[in-house]
């Protein structure tokens, strides 16, 4: 299987047109170094797939980014909370409609239980419709072929042909992500996010599995505050409805340089619309390097991993330098300490950032830090690690005044045994059963709704 664009590249100018003084910065940034790009073989290809994805239509708009953007500035605000979720890498293969629909799923149902402890809106962000590139730890596998950098790039097929980078691959990234990007669109506006269906939905998780019992308070209690507003004649949009926003590393910079458009409805504006929201990884954040530069320029809203290396020096020029205007959610801090080291590393950060007056978003990824290799050779995390985590990083909030904003997590509405733990005590043994994943171990469909459940408890205190 194969897919292409039949834009007439011979006959494409160079886009976008920039202002002079844009052009620069871009070019600026983009001659700088970039870690964790591909060695591909045929640079002319490159460029002409990159002519291609120039003239294609965009996967998202911006006045949608410029929605999410007020939405996230709420959530600096400490008046709503981020949930994203998603694959750690999704796949050309895994792009159908079961898959997309089982994560969008989970994701609205961990949101509603979310949205009950914290009594607050929940942004809700996919990491959806284009996670396709992935940075390595190294530049090859155990096997001693060259890694596989996500589809977008090569085939995890183990096999040396297979591992060349591939440019056309970024033309299928992009004809991907828009199929997956229109039925995200279409679930998300005709039924699939209906309040009292999806709660439907927990109230299945709540009777079916191991973990449900310690829920049961929490689910009638969402029950009976659907029931009441029903009493009152309750019957809004936003009960059937919701804003489902699109998100991923922007990791491989041919193809997000590409996807850039140039809009002038008030001053020309450079945004990336190949998601909603873009984020800078640990391993592509040197202040001097291509991507934080490149992020610089975005008028998407942009997250930045900030692993335990962080110091609360560097956190500050990286809140200066991403969030110069001091727009409150232009910026999410997505810290990934590991949960031995929340609780000693975060705090600083928080400290010194808050007091720059930036208002950013902190969101908790507790997954990155709690990577361990089990006994058997799975690359996987142990349940109660990600919980701790999450209950620390609550813990620092709480301590210091600032709004714990959101949990940034890797999870598929599959039945996989990819983490370890959670009520149905997935074990070392376990794991072989249905590791599927591309790239790192997510939680599972009720691992997913044990932790929001668990969470909610912590939101309200
Ligand atoms: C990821 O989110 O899949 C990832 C690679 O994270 P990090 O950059 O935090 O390691
Ligand atoms: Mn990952």
């Amino acid at each position: 299987m194969n897919w292409t664009v039949d834009a007439p590249v011979e006959e494409l100018p160079t886009l976008p047109p920039l202002p002079p003084d844009l052009r620069a910065r871009l070019d600026d940034a983009l001659a700088r170094p970039a870690a964790q790009q591909p060695d591909w073989p045929d640079p002319e290809h490159v460029a002409h797939v990159r002519t291609v994805l120039e003239s294609v239509p965009p996967v998202v708009l911006p006045p949608e980014i410029d929605r999410l953007h007020e939405r996230l500035a709420s959530v600096a605000n400490g008046e709503a909370f981020l949930l994203q979720g998603g694959d750690c890498a999704e796949t050309f293969q895994d792009n159908t409609e079961p898959h997309i629909r089982a994560t969008i799923r989970t994701l609205l149902q961990m949101a509603i239980v979310l949205t009950y402890g914290a009594s607050l809106p929940v942004v809700k962000v996919g990491r959806i419709a284009g996670q396709y590139a992935k940075p390595r730890s190294a530049p090859v596998d155990a096997l001693g072929l060259p890694s596989y950098r996500g589809d977008i790039v090569n085939s995890i097929t183990p096999d040396p042909r297979a591992r060349i980078p591939d440019p056309s691959r970024m033309v299928r990234a992009y004809a991907n992500a828009s199929a997956a990007m229109n039925l995200v669109r279409a679930l998300t506006a005709t039924g699939e996010a209906d309040l009292t269906m999806v709660h439907d939905w927990n109230k299945d998780f709540v009777r079916n599995s191991r973990a449900g019992e310690r829920f049961e308070a929490i689910a009638a209690e969402i029950e009976r505050a659907l029931r009441f507003m029903d009493a009152c004649g309750v019957d809004d949009h936003n009960l059937h409805n919701v804003e489902f926003y699109a998100s991923h590393e922007a990791l491989l910079l041919d193809y997000e340089r590409a996807l850039l458009r140039l809009d002038t409805r008030s001053g020309p504006a450079l945004y990336d619309l190949s998601a909603h929201f873009v984020w800078i990884g640990e391993r592509t954040r040197q202040l001097d390097g291509a991507h934080i530069a490149f992020a610089e320029l975005l008028s998407n809203p942009i997250g930045l991993k900030i692993g335990p290396s962080t110091t609360p020096e560097q956190a500050v020029e990286y809140v200066e330098r991403l969030d110069p205007h001091g727009r409150p959610g232009r910026l999410t801090m997505i810290s990934r300490m590991g949960s031995g080291k929340v609780r000693d590393l975060l705090p600083p950060i928080v400290e010194k950032v808050e007091a720059s007056g930036h208002k950013v978003i902190w969101q908790c990824d507790p997954m990155h830090g709690n990577t361990v290799e089990s006994a058997s050779g799975y690359k996987t995390r142990h349940f109660d690690r990600v919980v701790d985590e999450v209950q620390g990083f609550f813990e620092v909030h709480h301590g210091l005044g600032s709004h714990p904003g959101g949990i940034h997590v890797e999870v598929t509405g599959e039945d996989v045994t990819e983490c370890m733990g959670g009520a149905q005590e997935i074990s070392d043994a376990d794991l072989s059963g249905r590791y599927e994943t591309a790239c790192d171990p997510r939680l599972n469909t009720q691992q997913s709704l044990e932790l929001a459940f668990l969470i909610a408890e912590m939101l309200r205190g």
